[in-house]
């Protein structure tokens, strides 16, 4: 019989169920929670009546910067997390990217990849990409002089697109 869980390894869990239903990438899940694979993909295959993806992650947040919206998206995502985040330089949790992902559906649009939300967190934590501060609009965002879409602020691009 298996022994029965601590509370730390049942919200462990639980946060766990949360980022499948999400459809965060089983070894990334894997990663935050140290919970193996089997099971989630388990979990995967019960919530959403199919496989889970087994294609090759990205390298980067890179790929998915695929237009300024994107780009905005993923700005403000981060945004959000820098704003929850206490700084005490720790590495990201799996509650804390759930609950910047919760908080992030409540002001924003939802259509973000909860995969791309991840890398851009990490990937930006890590100087993987620039993190900048936009001269005209004062808004930060993800700067990639690599990207065509991320090499200026995506906010005064989108506004001069909707002006
Ligand atoms: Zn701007």
């Amino acid at each position: 019989m298996a022994a029965l869980l601590s509370p730390e390894e049942l919200e462990n869990s639980r946060v766990a169920h949360e980022l499948i239903g999400l459809r965060l990438r089983v070894p990334i899940v894997h990663y935050l929670t140290n919970i193996h694979s089997k099971p989630l993909r388990l979990r995967w295959r019960q919530l959403h009546n199919e496989s889970p993806p087994n294609g090759k992650l990205p390298d980067s947040v890179r790929p998915f910067i695929t237009d300024a919206m994107a780009l905005a998206d993923l700005s403000s995502f981060v945004a959000i997390y820098y704003r929850v985040d206490d700084g005490d330089g720790r590495s990201i949790t799996a509650a804390m990217l759930l609950r910047v992902w919760k908080m992030h559906c409540r002001v924003g649009n939802s259509n973000l990849d909860i995969n791309a939300a991840w890398y851009a967190i990490r990937d930006v934590r890590s100087k993987i990409v620039g993190w900048q501060r936009c001269t005209r609009c004062q808004t930060m965002f993800i700067y990639e002089p690599n990207v065509s879409h991320a090499r200026s602020c995506p906010f005064c691009a989108l506004a001069k697109i909707h002006a």
